[in-house]
């Protein structure tokens, strides 16, 4: 009797090619592997892991005249060998020894090579070793341990670093309805002491990085978008610096400027201590009463910044300048009774 099991039922529907693909992370299912498909070979010097299988399907059209494929109008026509370099298994470097197949368009005669979103055409590096060298590269490595890892050269590295900028470096195509504008200080530039990033505000994505925040950088940068996507903007969030007043209007028409709420925050606490520092200044060489209240000014500054609804009014302690125990709301009601102006 054969006892079925959940675990036995899932194998009976996974193939043979299903588990090798999911061994060594291949998602096309229109490669197929070899009766043996993994053998140990010597590789430029390397004990290396070598996967055989072919690439082939059913296309839809023609790749260079584009007519669609009916009635047999393409036909297979024998395959051709690639090497292609898979990512590291086991600490081996690994590769894929990959037979694509080779179709013969009879329309217009010419013939060309089966296709795969697992590497890009005339590349012998699999996309899934270019997305690991790209997720390395983000930590403190150098290139030369990445490409000892990968087992591929530094120089493959470093194009794949290029490559990879390339791709995402900014199109001037689009631009966020919210848009938050910031400056950080920059050891790269030599010109201006900041250097200006912007990012969407509600993804919180960089979309790009300005080498100085000079109006006239800030300027010629946003001119690049066209004027239809500057119209789209409706809120820039800033922060206090005056400069980005100015071309907000001309740059953005429609957007509205915010300011960043911790800036906000930064300028409220700064009017606040501005404000307790004028009014205990009055008291500072009168009677030794207004001495004692200058000082009571002083030691409780931070009771100034803590919201109101934050003050303890229950608890009671003794404090040395009133000479009593008493809560901290009764402290605060004391010390705002003193500026009467
Ligand atoms: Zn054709």
């Amino acid at each position: 009797m054969i006892v079925s099991t959940p675990h036995f039922e899932r194998m009976i529907l996974m193939s043979h090619n299903d588990c090798i693909r999911k061994s060594i992370d291949l998602k096309d299912k229109n490669i197929t592997f070899d009766h043996l498909f993994c053998e140990e070979l010597v590789i430029k010097g390397r004990k290396s892991k070598v996967y055989h299988a072919k690439l082939s399907y059913q296309p839809e059209e023609c790749k260079e005249c584009k007519k669609e494929n009916t009635k047999h109008s393409i036909v297979k026509n024998g395959f051709m060998l690639s090497k292609i370099k898979w990512i590291s298994h086991t600490r081996y470097p690994t590769y894929l020894f990959l037979r694509k197949q080779r179709f013969l368009c009879r329309q217009c005669g010419a013939s060309f090579l089966a296709e795969s979103l697992e590497f890009e055409k005339h590349c012998f590096i699999a996309r899934r070793v270019k997305q690991s060298v790209l997720f390395e590269l983000t930590d403190a490595t150098s290139f030369k341990d990445i490409a000892k890892r990968h087992a591929i050269s530094s120089t493959t590295v470093i194009r794949t670093m290029r490559q990879a900028g390339n791709e995402r470096r900014n199109q001037f195509k689009t631009l966020p309805e919210t848009l938050c504008f910031d400056e950080f200080t920059s050891t790269k530039n030599k010109k201006g002491k900041y250097s200006f990033i912007y990012s969407n505000a509600s993804s919180h994505k960089i979309i790009d990085i300005l080498i100085d925040n000079f109006s006239r950088t800030i300027r010629d940068h946003f001119l690049r978008y066209p004027l239809k996507e500057r119209l789209k903007v409706k809120a820039i969030v800033v922060d206090m610096n005056a400069g980005y007043f100015k071309r907000v209007k001309e740059l953005f028409p429609n957007a509205s400027v915010v300011i960043d709420r911790f800036h906000l925050v930064q300028l409220i606490n700064r009017a606040l201590n501005v404000t307790r520092i004028k009014t205990m200044n009055t008291y500072r060489t009168a009677s030794p009463a207004a001495a004692k209240d200058y000082r009571k000014l002083k030691r409780y500054w931070k009771l100034f910044l803590k919201e109101s609804n934050d003050l303890d009014y229950q608890t009671y302690h003794y404090h040395r300048l009133f000479k009593k125990v008493i809560t901290e709301t009764e402290i605060m009601d004391y010390l705002l009774s003193l500026n009467n102006s």
